[in-house]
Order: C-alpha cells, then sequence, then structure tokens
C-alpha cells in the first residue's frame, strides 16, 4: 500500500466564469479517472482570480454540474481570491532576483511598436513585447504601473540552459519534452488591479497544493513552457504533466464559454444524462443509440 506521500494527486481547476461544458466534463472525469486507477487524491479548484468575470454562483453551478456528473472532490477547495499573499510572496521573489519591470505601455502601443519590429506573437497569440518599458526601467510607485513584466533574457539566464517536463499526454509512456519559455517574450505576470496572473498563480498553486500530476487540456501545452521557467525561478517542484485532447463543436473548434458550446445544465435540461456523457466522452462503453456524438481533437 503507497504511502500518504506517495499516492499521485490530481486537480481539476475549472475558471468559475460561465457554465461547464462537455470539455469540463471531460477534463473533470479524466482526472478523476486517473485518480482512482493511480490510488490517487483528487482536489477541486477555483480559478477565480478575474473579478469582475467570476461569480461566487458559477462556481455553485460548477460544484451542482460535477456532483450530477457523479464526481467526487475532496471537500476543501481551493479559490484563488483567497490567497492573494501567496502570489504576493513569489511576485517578491522574482523581484528581489530583478527579474520584474513595471511597463507602462497601452495595449494600442504594444501592438503598433511590436509589429513594427516585426516581433511576431506568443502562443497565445498576443503580440511579442517590444521591450519599450525594459529599456526605461522607470522607478515608479507600487501599482502606478500597468503590469509588471518579466525580463526574460534575464529569467533565462537565472535558469538551466535546457529546460524539459515530463509529458505523458493521455497514456503511461513519458516523453521528456524541452519547454521553450523564450517564445512568451516578456510577458506581463501581473497587471494592475488583480492578484495575480494564471501563470504565477497556477505554479504556486500546484506546488502548495501538492499536485504530482497537471492534467489538463492541450491548449494549454505551450503554457507549460512558462510554468517550468517559473518554477525554476521561484524553486518550485514540477508536477508531470498530462495534456490530454480538447472536445470539439460542431465547428471543429475547441469548446469554450465564449463559443457556441451547450452547458451541461442545458443538456441536462433536454434529457440528457450524466452516463449519456460519460458514454459520448469515452468513459463508458457507447450505448447501441447514443444520445450525444462527441468529437475529440
Ligand atoms: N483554469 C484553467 C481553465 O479553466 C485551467 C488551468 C490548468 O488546469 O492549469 O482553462
Amino acid at each position: 500500500m503507497a504511502n500518504a506521500q506517495q499516492r499521485p494527486v490530481y486537480r481539476f481547476a475549472p475558471t468559475p466564469n460561465g457554465r461547464l461544458h462537455l470539455g469540463h466534463a471531460y477534463s473533470a472525469l479524466i482526472n478523476a479517472q486517473s485518480a482512482e486507477r493511480f490510488g490517487g487524491r483528487l482536489l477541486l479548484r477555483m480559478e477565480d482570480l478575474d473579478r469582475s468575470r467570476c461569480k461566487p454562483a458559477y462556481e455553485m453551478a460548477a460544484i451542482e454540474d460535477l456532483a450530477w456528473l457523479g464526481l467526487t472532490f475532496e471537500p476543501s477547495i481551493r479559490r484563488q481570491s483567497e490567497h492573494p499573499a501567496d502570489y504576493e510572496a513569489a511576485y517578491r521573489d522574482l523581484e528581489a532576483q530583478g527579474l520584474l519591470y513595471p511597463c507602462f505601455c497601452a495595449k494600442s502601443e504594444i501592438e503598433k511598436a511590436s509589429a513594427a519590429a516585426g516581433l511576431g506573437h506568443d502562443p497565445d497569440g498576443a503580440p511579442l513585447y517590444p521591450g519599450t518599458c525594459r529599456a526605461r526601467r522607470i522607478e515608479a510607485p507600487q501599482g502606478a504601473a500597468r503590469a509588471l513584466r518579466l525580463d526574460m533574457a534575464r529569467a533565462l539566464a537565472r535558469a538551466p540552459r535546457e529546460l524539459f517536463w515530463r509529458e505523458f499526454g493521455e497514456g503511461e509512456r513519458e516523453r521528456l519534452q524541452r519547454a521553450d519559455p523564450a517564445a512568451w517574450g516578456d510577458i506581463a505576470l501581473k497587471r494592475r488591479g488583480a492578484a495575480a496572473t494564471y501563470h504565477v498563480a497556477v505554479v504556486v498553486d500546484d506546488a502548495l497544493q501538492g499536485v504530482t500530476d497537471a492534467m489538463r487540456g492541450r491548449d494549454l501545452f505551450a503554457a507549460t513552457s512558462l510554468h517550468r521557467l517559473l518554477q525554476e525561478l521561484l524553486k518550485l517542484p514540477a508536477p508531470r504533466y498530462r495534456h490530454h485532447r480538447l472536445v470539439l463543436d460542431a465547428k471543429g473548434e475547441k469548446m469554450s464559454k465564449s463559443a457556441s458550446s451547450t452547458p451541461l445544465v442545458r443538456l441536462r435540461q433536454e434529457g440528457v444524462s450524466a452516463a449519456d456523457i460519460r458514454a459520448a466522452l469515452g468513459f463508458a462503453p457507447a450505448p447501441a443509440q447514443p444520445r450525444l456524438a462527441v468529437r475529440l481533437s
């Protein structure tokens, strides 16, 4: 019997800014399946840092949807909005290493300067930052800047020359994946008015919660390069990564809250059962007459 320390720790970490859809169901179910298979723990984390878009009502609805799917998480939920001091400590650490600088540029200025310099885009599609404020190094009171940016060149110089992560996909075969954090350029790691950005919060939380297996959608594959760099800079442990397939909508695009993805609650109201959803997503044998057809990437 594995002792407590060796038990793998999985987490499902939705952003409660809308109702859960089939993409969330797939992620939650595959985390639960893995935790069960390997005798692991299953945590629920609410990534609710964006206070303007995340609502307690969505959190409650997500909990209800997950229970309806038949999933049981450990009862204590970590809400990112309740832990600003944990993220603040990470920012102080990066700042003490001289790796952050304040940025005053407006989005439109960045777009123009980045295009003029022919810099291209980061993996999320944002224009790479041209370094305007890095060159200025303006001393400004805390909070006056629009953002704190990572000095990528300095950060890379502090990290091992080659960075990797352990990638398993949905299987059990491990592959060493080379990280490419430079692709993110001088990314904004903190924005005015927000306790943290996703990238900082996720590495801090995974470490504090003892997550051993970060199982999440392939849409976050490229972000893992940046997460590995942050883990090195902040001396945080790196979990195993298991990037899973994505559920596609009718147009063959990734499901997202903004697109025309049917929320689970609507399917439920239309008479679709949790068993139908499990079957459609491949977690139970398909019935002779499936109620739902789903495509995975
Ligand atoms: N909160 C993110 C989302 O809803 C997931 C982040 C993660 O699993 O690392 O897409």
